[in-house]
């Protein structure tokens, strides 16, 4: 379903929607369902038993999922947060939001995501938790540093924003015993309008979740309307998911095995087609096991590639300007070679589920012709 009369090239990113959505919608509205409710829980049901864990809590944001989830992991102020700078700032202020410090690390240019050893390199006395971000779909299990982070007290938790439906090897992300964050935004590879969801380690963090979400009051929705009062066990926010987005949500799970085939099979296209042009080297999202959220390449003309496509109409972007380099994160700023010089030259090709081959065909046309005219071959 087409939503804008806008050629499909000329748009970086854009939601995909079945069809069954809005019908799913119009039932919750009908049904009197609004905010937190039967359909919310049926929604983090339905995920729980998609990565087959025992329980996903949903929040009304990717962002809100990793505020609630440093939380839950007691990371507070005076502790250190790892993370690399490669991410969307969303990472960075869920860091601040609980008053932590920001240890930025670079990243693998070939990936653009961390490794074990850039993690353990950066590990100090005041770390509390390691925040990997999975890059484009692409899992980061940190499985060779695990022990050791456990050992130690470092909670890890995955920013899987872009990597819902990925795998690390056999294993679906969020089933490998990090506290994972989800984000169902617009042009995720699930959406739920706007959301969000954790998959929590234990009982225990998946109840302070849900305290958290709701403004810290502890009964659930159902015993609230049988008592005269409620009880405010701590610290709470206004996070819970509303039955409207997860009624989309609920619509677009339903075909995520079609979502799943169509992105991979838009990046193997995209990757045949670049494979001829000199100077270009695709960001590796590891294809066989990720649901790829972005299809992304690196050429030292970036800015003149940049500039030439967008003057074509051809909806190229750039994830992300590294947040080490922002003025708000000043304050934790280092140098990062590897980030630096990605943030130089990364560029996001349209990637979504409205291309069509011949729209890839067109970007990479393009491409090649302004690579040519920047000196690039
Ligand atoms: C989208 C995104 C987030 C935040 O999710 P929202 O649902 O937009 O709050 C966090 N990290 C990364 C890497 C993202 O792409």
């Amino acid at each position: 379903m087409t939503t804008t009369a806008r050629p499909d090239h000329t748009r970086n990113a854009s939601p995909y929607l079945y069809g069954q959505e809005t019908a799913a919608v119009a039932q919750a509205l009908q049904g009197g369902q609004y905010g937190h409710s039967h359909v919310t829980e049926e929604f983090e049901h339905r995920i729980a038993e998609f990565l087959g864990v025992p329980d996903a809590v949903a929040v009304t944001s990717g962002t809100a999922a990793l505020h609630t989830a440093l939380l839950a992991a007691d990371v507070g102020p005076g502790m250190e947060v790892i993370v690399p700078s490669m991410t969307f700032c969303a990472t960075i202020q869920a860091i601040l939001a609980v008053g932590a410090t920001v240890r930025f690390i670079d990243v693998d240019p070939t990936t653009l995501c961390v490794t074990d050893q850039l993690v353990m390199d950066a590990v100090t006395d005041t770390t509390a938790a390691v925040i990997p971000v999975l890059f484009g779909g692409r899992a980061v299990d940190l499985l060779g540093a695990r022990q050791e982070l456990n050992q130690r007290g470092i909670a890890v938790i995955e920013d899987a924003a872009h990597a819902f439906g990925s795998r690390s090897g056999q294993h679906l992300v969020g089933t490998t015993g990090a506290l994972t964050c989800f984000s169902f935004g617009p042009i995720k590879n699930l959406t739920c309008g706007q959301g969000g969801m954790v998959i929590p380690r234990s009982p225990e963090e998946a109840d302070t979740v849900r305290r958290l979400r709701l403004l810290g009051v502890q009964e659930s929705q159902g015993e609230r309307a049988n008592i005269t009062t409620y009880r405010v066990g701590g610290f709470g926010l206004r996070y819970q998911l509303s039955a409207i987005n997860a009624a989309i949500g609920l619509a677009q799970l339903d075909h995520f095995a079609t979502t799943a085939d169509t992105r991979r099979h838009l990046w193997h296209v995209y990757r045949d087609a670049l494979a001829p042009l000199d100077g270009v080297v695709l960001v590796d999202v590891d294809v066989d096991h990720a649901v790829p959220h972005l299809c992304q390449i690196l050429t030292p003309h970036r800015d003149q590639v940049f500039a030439e496509l967008r003057a074509q109409g051809i909806g190229v972007g750039v994830h992300y300007p590294p947040n080490h380099l922002q003025p708000a994160f000043a304050a934790w700023h280092r140098p990062l070679p590897a980030t630096e010089q990605v943030g130089r030259e990364v560029l996001s090709l349209p990637f979504h589920q409205h291309l069509t081959e011949k729209d890839i065909d067109t970007v990479v046309t393009a491409l090649g012709q302004a690579l040519k005219s920047a000196g690039g071959s």
